[in-house]
């Protein structure tokens, strides 16, 4: 649908409504030619965030190819428009000493020199250009008194590098995208949940989907799958920062079908969420000037990064919060123990400016004006540096032919260890383009070679597990085990981690697993299920927990944000390599691979 005519379905359908005040996603959900079984699509992207839409806009530069977007929520709903405090890209408008060269050694460092430093390199070119390339596409970002967009320091890094839009700039770039989709007529499958990828003996048919509206399984043929579903932070239920959809099904709908995990114990933990739900309060806070205090008012970073305080990166700000509080130097008590972050001494027109949102957070949150008081705050998980294994960074290509990764599912070895603040948004924007193009490149010159009986055999599949999961009146609940996942996630496998504790949590994820396999859904009718829909989620999430947990048990030694307390020193000489966990029978197996060193020798980190 072209965007004019969506504006006017769009308007028509406001119209209707009591003083049209209202504007609803017009017509169906699911493009007629999905739900009739005609549809073939050259590229069909699994995920509608920022990497989803870069490479649908990028794979419909190819004349003649027929793309698609599925999202298990509205377009405009994700992890990027969420993100706060800014795009990173060495394009030099606010600090002229950057350079990709620069941005690439700050990526490795903070990275603790777990990234590919090819795939480094790349991003850090490509990312400058992605910032003007936004700027030409019409995005809202905050000028400097010349006009061009103004960029700010974030966290591990040299330079002022992270073009922004206040505190909303994920909101500013996936609108952005949504506009330049909608004007390319790219087909939008949306509230559409992947359930299945269905590649057999190396052989990609397409992939099987509900309908979250009426029920309804789909399938849908494809020559070529971009899954860019987003990370696994909902495994940390009870502390996250990242939205409901973060729940890994992307990365298991791959290990099923034998494309492995790398590095799942990478997970990040954001130091700043709000004490009592997680909620993040952007690191632009810091940016702009907040400090980190302890309960005496004690500056505490001075003990833990002397000369970049506040803007270390996040694995050390974050185990710094983490030890004030275990010193006893913290705020309250359990989940809500905290440190304060405090604004007080910076203009209130900047806060107004720049931080609107994160004073908005705090009001509503822990009913703190950050104007008079502190924000408690305390660690966060946020993001999922491992992913599905992409084996090509120029292509994105994973290792079954016509399947791509791209975005926080995909692990492409550029965050390593630990990513950088404002990094993840150009990531996805660079390697979503670049799985768009080598996607819509490989279809261009491909027939399609799938098999639509197998992926009809797979929709029976589902219809019966449907109806055999939904129909159970008996056994744990859904939310029951879902929140215990999460507790044993974030005391055994979170900020700090060690062996009896790891051990303790795959023994917990084993019983919880059982629970899960008779488990009640809770709502046996196809329209709107979502209970389906969670507990589908929560499957994956264990399977992915337990990798997070397999990964962090094998990885003796302390990098980046997984912190063990019985191995605290970083070990080249062992694990300067990337785990890739993969299904064998029930369970995983473990295999390793070298990391890719470039210019950059790994060295001691000091910030
Ligand atoms: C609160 C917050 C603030 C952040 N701030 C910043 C920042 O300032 N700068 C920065 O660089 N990064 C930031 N990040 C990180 C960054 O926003 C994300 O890493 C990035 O946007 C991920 O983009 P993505 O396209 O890979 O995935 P997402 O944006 O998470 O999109 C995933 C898409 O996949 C869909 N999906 C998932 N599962 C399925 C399924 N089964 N079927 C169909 N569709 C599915 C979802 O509906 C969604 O459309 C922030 C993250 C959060 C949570």
């Amino acid at each position: 649908m072209s965007r004019r005519t969506f504006l006017k379905v769009g308007a028509a359908a406001g119209a209707a409504v009591v003083a049209g005040a209202y504007f609803a996603w017009p017509g169906s959900n699911i493009p007629e030619a999905v739900r009739s079984g005609s549809a073939l699509y050259d590229v069909l992207i699994i995920g509608s965030g920022g990497a989803g839409m870069r490479a649908a806009l990028e794979a419909s530069k190819q004349k003649g190819i027929k793309v698609a977007v599925m999202t298990k929520m509205a377009p405009t709903r994700s992890a990027t428009t969420m993100a706060q405090g800014g795009i990173n890209g060495a394009a030099r408008n606010t600090d002229t000493k950057d350079s990709p060269e620069i941005h690439a050694f700050d990526t490795v460092k903070g990275a603790d020199y777990l990234c590919d430093q090819d795939a480094v390199a790349y991003y850090t070119e490509e990312s400058a250009k992605m910032l003007f390339e936004l700027d030409y596409s019409g995005i809202a970002f905050n000028r400097q008194e010349d006009g061009r967009f103004h960029q700010r320091k974030m966290g591990g890094s040299s330079y002022a590098r992270a073009a922004y839009s206040a505190d909303i700039s994920g909101h500013a770039v996936l609108h952005t995208m949504f506009e330049q989709c909608l004007k390319e007529n790219i087909d939008f499958i949306s509230e559409c949940q992947l359930l299945e990828i269905v590649a057999m003996n190396g052989k990609l048919s397409g992939v099987v989907a509900v309908d979250m509206r009426s029920g309804e399984m789909l399938s849908v043929p494809a020559k070529t799958v971009i899954v860019a579903t987003g990370g696994y932070g909902r495994a940390y239920w009870v502390r996250t920062s990242n939205p409901y959809s973060s729940t890994g099904d992307g990365i298991a709908a791959c290990l099923n079908i034998g494309i492995p995990f790398k590095d799942p114990e990478m997970v990040q933990f954001h130091p700043t969420g709000l004490a009592s739900n997680g909620v993040l309060l952007s690191e632009s806070s810091r940016s702009e000037g907040a400090h980190l205090l302890n309960s005496s008012g004690e500056r505490f970073m001075a003990r833990y990064a002397p000369k970049a305080m506040e803007l270390g990166p996040r694995d050390l700000v974050c185990q710094s919060v983490e030890k004030e509080i275990l010193a006893g130097r913290g705020i309250g008590e359990g989940l809500k123990a905290a440190v304060y972050l405090d604004f007080r001494h910076i203009p209130k027109a900047i806060i107004q400016e720049r931080l609107f949102q994160v004073r908005q957070l705090a009001l509503q949150f822990e009913g703190v004006d950050i104007f008079d008081a502190p924000a408690p705050i305390r660690g966060t998980c946020h993001y999922s540096m491992g992913g599905i294994d992409v084996v090509d960074y120029k292509t994105c290509a994973t290792k079954i032919a016509g399947i791509y990764a791209a975005g926080e599912c995909s692990c492409i070895s550029v965050h390593g260890a630990n990513r950088l603040g404002a990094n993840s948004l150009s990531e996805v924007l660079v390697f979503g383009k670049t799985a768009g193009a080598a996607a819509a490149a490989y279809a261009k010159g491909a027939g399609y070679e799938g098999d639509k009986e197998k992926l009809k055999a797979a929709v029976a599949a589902w219809n019966r597990k449907f109806d055999e999961t939904t129909k159970r009146s008996q056994g744990a609940s859904v939310a029951m085990i879902r929140d215990k996942m999460a507790m044993t996630m974030w005391n055994n496998a979170g900020i700090f981690r060690n062996e009896k504790g790891l051990r303790q949590a795959m023994g917990d994820m084993q019983e919880l697993q059982a629970m899960y396999n008779t488990c009640q859904v809770g709502d046996s009718s196809r329209t709107c299920n979502t209970a389906f829909m969670n507990y589908i989620e929560l499957g994956n999430l264990l399977r992915l927990g337990k990798g997070i947990i397999y990964g962090g048990l094998a990885r003796k030694e302390s990098r980046g944000s997984h912190s063990r307390t019985d191995f605290p020193q970083r070990d080249d000489k062992n694990f300067l390599q990337h785990t890739l966990i993969s299904k064998e029978g029930d369970g995983f197996k473990t295999e390793y691979r070298p990391v890719m060193i470039g210019q950059y020798k790994p060295v001691e980190r000091k910030y």
